[in-house]
């Protein structure tokens, strides 16, 4: 998605747009006539087209709006394509046999077609005082507890997050509707929330992660307006539900700008709430934390450019590592073993994070082990190395030893020696270890270091 790309498109079309610059929600309505715009029907998948066909045919409108739109006027391939309808979400799934409503808050169709998901959205109108409880509810701070309200599709504009996510295409007669000045934006580069940002903030404060991911994956700058409120607002993530906090911070940290993104997240106070154990870590700057985050989201955003698979797990390893390594050394100057205080400090530090992000036991027990390895690593003798090659999370494990090698960590030595083992002739193997430990190793244990410092490579 470059700027030429997005210039080139607008030539036509900047002319048509409005120069007011008044923040009222809906504003003049613009339409974009099919040869104005690059939307082709080419670029849309097949799926989402059927379904639009399906809704039109049953006389219901049918747009293709969010992301879907967005990405194609940037001369982008949308990752998925959202649909918005004035059929209600029961109407929707008795079109559609393959179809299922989900949500409660916030209830939407999903259409299944293989692999593919296609979302349909009834069209969301504004809240009043008359609705029953069952459609709308707000808590105290003013967030949509409920947002089940149908409106029409200049309420549904009205409704959207971001301008740049509130274009409407239609397969009626191919054009793109703008109602709130999306267009404008796309051509500036602009993230502009819809309406007034501290309210719709308060409404959703996930859609102040929202404005950040997108500034960092599209490279556009912030609005002025849409950015002042959140610093003092980021406290209200703590409100979110920690599951869906989850799947935000996989979208934020795991897209490929990771990096950037975060540098977002503390310029704008939002990393904190989602992680305070880490956060504190870095206000006391332990040794190593800002660098083993910086260094270990760029090395996923580069495997993320290569098309190489990442987990969750490893980015949460590294997020929760300074934390659970600190407390760790804590607990081992009280005279418990390595191991031992390394499980006890694990298991704090991921009760503490599930309260604000919850990380599903699928990722979490991979982490335990990638931590447990660090220490496991160092032991080179005997049958332990070859074992540990074995090791499920071996992988994981040494990627995470040379992540804390390259961001300065511990010194760098043992990641050398583990490239070198692996690469070695299981027959000259050997001659690297170093000699076993005899098997009946009763004397005492040593006593432990009381230094949280990182031990040297054996
Ligand atoms: P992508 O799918 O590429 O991440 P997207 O913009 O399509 O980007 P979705 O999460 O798929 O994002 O949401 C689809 C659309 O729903 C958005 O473009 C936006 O119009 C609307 N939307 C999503 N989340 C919110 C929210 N929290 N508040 C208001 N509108 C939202
Ligand atoms: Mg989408």
């Amino acid at each position: 998605m470059t700027s030429s790309s997005v210039a080139g498109l607008w030539k036509k079309l900047t002319d048509k747009l409005p120069k007011s610059s008044k923040r009222s929600a809906v504003r003049n309505h613009i339409v974009v006539p099919r040869d104005e715009h690059i939307i082709s029907r080419r670029i849309i998948s097949d799926n989402a087209l059927k379904v639009m066909n399906r809704l039109n045919q049953a006389n219901f409108d049918a747009f293709l709006v969010g992301g879907g739109v967005r990405d194609i006027l940037l001369g982008g391939q949308p990752k998925d394509f959202d649909i918005a309808t004035d059929a209600t979400p029961e109407q929707v799934r008795d079109l559609f046999r393959n179809s299922r409503i989900i949500g409660r808050r916030f209830k939407i169709v999903h259409v299944r077609f293989g692999r593919e998901v296609i979302e349909v959205t009834t069209f969301r109108g504004n809240h009043t005082e008359k609705e029953s409880k069952h459609q709308s509810a707000r808590s105290e701070s003013g967030m949509l507890l409920r947002d089940n309200i149908y409106g029409s599709v200049t309420e549904d504009a009205e409704r959207r997050d971001l301008t740049i996510n509130a274009l409407y295409y239609t397969t009626r007669d191919f054009s793109v509707h703008d109602y709130v000045g999306g267009l404008q934006d796309l051509n500036d580069r602009l993230i502009r929330v819809i309406g007034d940002p501290a309210t719709r903030y308060r409404e959703d404060p996930v859609r102040m992660l929202r404005v950040i991911r997108f500034a960092a994956k599209l490279d556009f700058d912030i609005e002025a307006e849409t950015e002042a409120p959140i610093p003092e607002l980021a406290p209200l993530l703590k409100d979110i539900a920690p599951a869906r906090l989850f799947d935000e911070v996989l979208k934020l940290l795991m897209s490929g700008n990771g990096l950037q993104t975060y540098a977002l997240l503390q310029r704008y106070h939002l990393f904190a709430p989602m992680f305070p154990a880490t956060q504190a870590m870095l206000n006391k700057q332990v040794h190593g934390a800002e660098a083993l985050i910086q260094q270990g989201l760029s090395n996923t955003d580069a495997r993320i450019a290569e098309d190489k698979p990442v987990t969750p797990a490893y980015i949460y390893a590294v997020l929760l590592w300074p934390a659970v390594h600190t407390l760790q050394a804590d607990i081992m100057a009280s005279g418990v073993p390595e191991i031992p205080a390394l499980h006890q400090a694990a298991e704090r530090v991921l009760h503490k994070q599930q309260q604000t992000v919850a990380i599903p036991k699928r990722f979490s027990l991979p982490m335990r082990d990638i931590w447990e390895l660090q220490f496991r690593l160092q032991k080179r003798s005997g049958k332990r190395a070859e074992q540990l090659l074995e090791h499920r999370y071996f992988r994981a494990g040494f990627d995470f030893l040379l992540l804390r090698e390259q961001a300065g960590e511990i010194p760098t030595g043992l990641g050398q020696w583990w490239i070198a083992f692996q690469e070695s002739h299981p027959e000259t193997r050997s001659a690297m270890l170093k000699p076993g430990q005899p098997e009946a190793r009763k004397r005492p244990r040593r006593r432990r270091r009381r230094s949280s410092a990182p031990r040297p490579p054996q």
